[in-house]
């Protein structure tokens, strides 16, 4: 796998952009990670069990062809984006939690293809990290609207927690 500058850019922008999103655990405050990927924020984090551990929380794509009026990164809003593909996220990954700068992640996304297309590669990200590399650590993934039932099956015997987004109107 080929890694370059413009990934760790990447990784810097989609980790930034995720602090809008909570992830149901209490916060600490968050820190940058190392002198290359300085600008990543990985986030002290305590564990329901009492365990403390260090989240990267990040987007897969920060791109979405939806417009929810509340949401920081619908489509009509002009901001920069940037996206991963599942193999070349989880390789990132792996590299901070081998670095020991990171002990587990927190990933969404916007959606691209929609919400069954958005959900696979959630899944493909998690199913790499948990298969092919060994990952044992904590993983929260969420569920995208018009996920399928197995999806959201799969989502569970992968990750630690799961969660989705309501809004009541
Ligand atoms: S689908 Fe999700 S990411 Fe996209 S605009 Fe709506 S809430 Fe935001």
């Amino acid at each position: 796998m080929f890694y370059n500058a413009e990934m760790d850019k990447r990784l810097s922008l989609l980790s930034s952009q995720m602090n809008f999103e909570a992830d149901g655990l209490p916060a600490t405050n968050a820190t940058p990670t190392c002198s290359r990927l300085k600008d990543v924020v990985i986030h002290p984090t305590v564990m329901p069990h009492g365990g403390k551990t260090r989240l990267l929380k990040t987007l897969l794509s920060s791109a979405c062809e939806r417009n929810c009026f509340y949401c920081p990164f619908r489509a009509g809003r002009d901001f920069r984006r940037a996206t991963f593909q599942p193999e070349e996220f989880a390789h990132l990954f792996m590299q901070l939690h081998k670095a020991k700068l990171a002990d587990g992640l927190f990933v969404s996304s916007g959606l691209a293809g929609g919400g069954i297309r958005t959900q696979e590669k959630l899944l493909d990200t998690a199913e790499i990290l948990r298969g092919k590399m060994g990952f044992r650590g904590y993983i929260h993934l969420k569920i995208m609207p018009g996920a399928e039932k197995g999806q959201v099956m799969r989502a569970m015997q992968l990750a630690d927690r799961v969660s989705v987004n309501l809004v009541i109107i």
